[in-house]
């Protein structure tokens, strides 16, 4: 079994501990392999809720340890979860290249309106947050740099009712994974929020898809709570 997406203490609100506790408790749930995909940093710290730029060859470093010193007992796997904004379309050529990072997700929370103004900004803009966020989501799949899309359907999170426009977009996602051989990620805790997990997208995936489920945990707790629950 695969433990899949989980979280450091470099995010700022997740457990403050050791990358290992996280490691070690795998193990104990008996686990054959770990995939951290921390919240990633962008140059110059504009966004919060993530580690330090300067903190990132270090969160590499500290895993790559990790993955030698299990290695044969657990495969640790290095990721990063992170937004798609087209004006730093370079900068995830640069983590691309990075040999050491293995997996790259989209995790999208907001989207760019232009180069440094961000729909965050702008609480009016809530009710048509799935539509910034899903089309900069497609624009990021297309790129074929990213291997998962996580919590796709954490998008429609403001929505009122699932309706035929909410429908068409979905299907617009499902085809750009399939076509660009992106993993859809069916979120855990996306499915202990109201309005963050929706069966509606799901059912309009087909056989074409691949899907995984990520735990997306912030502490060990969480994380030995979803493996045991799902
Ligand atoms: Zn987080
Ligand atoms: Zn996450």
């Amino acid at each position: 079994m695969e433990i899949f997406h989980v979280h450091t203490y470099r995010c700022g609100h997740a457990e403050m501990i050791e990358d290992e506790a996280y490691v070690r408790k795998a193990i104990d749930l008996r686990a054959n392999s770990i995939v951290f995909t921390d919240h990633a940093p962008f140059p110059g710290n504009p966004f919060g809720n993530r580690m330090e730029y300067l903190e990132l060859p270090k969160y590499i470093s500290k895993l790559k340890n990790l993955k030698e010193k299990y290695s044969g007992i657990i495969d640790v796997k290095i990721g990063l979860e992170i937004e798609y904004l087209p004006g730093y379309a370079d900068y995830y050529q640069e983590l691309k290249q990075c040999k050491d990072l293995e997996i790259l997700m989209i995790g999208q929370h907001f989207y760019e309106i232009k180069p440094g103004t961000y729909s965050f900004s702008y609480p009016e803009l809530y009710l048509q947050e799935y539509k910034g966020c899903l089309e900069q989501i497609i624009e990021g799949m297309a790129t074929g740099m990213f291997q998962v899309l996580a919590h796709p359907d954490r998008a429609f999170r403001k929505i009122k009712q699932w309706s035929q426009e909410h429908e068409e977009l979905g299907k617009k996602v499902i085809t750009v994974a399939v076509d660009n051989n992106v993993v859809l990620e069916q979120n855990f805790s996306s499915m202990q929020t109201k309005k963050y997990y929706w069966p509606e997208f799901w059912d309009l995936t087909n056989e074409r898809n691949r899907i995984i489920r990520g735990i997306d945990a912030h502490s060990v707790k969480e994380m030995e709570k979803a493996v045991l629950a799902f």
